[in-house]
């Protein structure tokens, strides 16, 4: 079966990450389009997987940006779905990974004739995204995808709660290769010399940098722990957030913490990092869709203290495989994280189980396999049709 992929972002976001693993599945048969040049497109030509970025005039699309904003420059869309239709004439179903593609996708479907499957990994609720914003995105996708997969129970709720019809929408986990998280060796010197991070307990922060993925709150907990708890923060500011990123150093500053918390910017050697901390927080201020980073940290071996909201209730059960703590609650963080400092043998059990049960739930191969089942279904019913 031959996919057309298409993502409106040129960076590697958990979309993008994700989509790679999907798309490395269907590398014989699939070609990814991308809106945007970046680091995606080099990732995928470095895992081997056909990808072409659509020649366009400088569109400026943020990951966060509005639906409405995409629709108003219109003019600038159409070439693309023209390209999009040309090509789509030899596949069998355009596969839409994000809003943006969403509506060139849709247009293009009705055009091209073929079934249009949309991947939703963005909870459609008023906390993310404008009421127009998921009113045209719940109308594209209850008009034109015959199929929408949903990355969490909590991402097809809130699709549902907007508008979704519930007869097209399946939920299928994001997928994980265990051996790339496995047997990582920590990188702790290295990093003490690197980034002058002390020997203590090690918090590590893995996300884009963006108000509403909380980097602030694990900062404001930090106030509550003792000097050995060191913060670690990974990621950067990837859709144009940088004023977040100087509003945090500026905090920093204000609480005398310049010297435990450490920035290390983006990085692709994650399962090792992951390995050298004692702890991952993640600390999202608004329901988080999926989580990659925790399934990630739990391969890796590492305890993890996460927000209680969205997808994360489906990854993490409380005082067995992790923590769920309130969001935007910097004391009662700071509170987990200072239990959690205190037990290390409790620590070493939470992780043990949640390496399990992380490996026996969240596989790639399972994913892909459910995905490309779902897809056979689905272009085989619209071409009987
Ligand atoms: N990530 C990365 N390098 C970084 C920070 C994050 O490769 O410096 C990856 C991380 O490992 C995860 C993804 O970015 O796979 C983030 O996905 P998540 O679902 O946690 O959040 P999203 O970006 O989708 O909101």
């Amino acid at each position: 079966m031959k996919v057309l992929f298409l993502d409106q972002s040129g960076q590697l976001g958990g979309a993008e990450l994700s989509l790679t693993d999907v798309a490395k599945h269907f590398r014989d048969q699939g070609l990814v389009y991308l809106f945007e040049d970046g680091p995606f497109a080099a990732k995928l030509t470095a895992e081997r997987v056909p990808c072409k970025v659509l020649q366009r005039p400088r569109l400026s699309i943020s990951k966060d940006s509005g639906l409405l904003q995409g629709l108003l420059s219109i003019r600038q869309l159409l070439p693309l779905v023209g390209e999009v239709v040309k090509t789509a004439q030899t596949y069998d179903v355009i596969y839409a990974n994000t809003q943006k593609a969403l509506v060139v996708g849709a247009i293009a479907s009705i055009l091209a004739r073929k079934p249009l499957v949309y991947h939703l990994r963005d909870i459609l609720s008023a906390e993310h995204f404008s009421q127009m914003n998921r009113r045209v995105a719940i109308t594209l996708a209850n008009m034109c995808a015959t199929l929408v997969i949903a990355n969490s129970q909590a991402t097809r709720q809130a699709f549902m709660d907007a508008g979704g019809s519930p007869q097209r929408i399946k939920v299928v986990y994001n997928g994980f290769e265990p051996d790339q998280y496995q047997g990582q060796p920590p990188l702790r010197t290295v990093l003490q010399q690197q980034h002058a991070i002390q020997e203590g307990f090690w918090i590590g922060h893995f996300s884009r940098f963006s108000p509403w993925k909380g980097q602030h709150v694990l900062v404001d907990a930090l106030q509550y722990l003792g000097e050995e708890a060191q913060v670690l923060l990974v990621g950067k500011a990837l859709f144009g957030e940088d004023d977040y990123v100087q509003f945090l150093q500026a905090k920093m500053q204000d609480y005398g913490l310049q010297d435990r918390v450490h920035f290390l910017g983006f990085r692709s050697d994650i399962p090792a990092l992951m390995a050298s901390c004692d702890l991952v927080a993640h600390t999202s201020t608004s329901p988080e869709p999926f989580g990659r980073v925790i399934i990630e940290a739990m391969l890796a071996g590492c305890p993890v203290v996460a927000a209680k909201a969205g997808g994360v209730t489906e990854l993490i059960e409380h005082g067995k495989t992790g923590w769920l703590c309130p969001p935007n609650n910097p004391q009662k963080l700071a509170q987990m994280i200072g239990e959690c400092q205190r037990q290390p043998q409790l620590r070493q059990q939470i992780a043990d189980q949640a390496r399990v049960q992380a490996s026996q739930t969240f596989s790639l191969e399972h994913t892909n396999q459910t995905i490309s089942g779902l897809l056979q279904q689905h272009v085989r019913r619209s071409t009987s049709s």
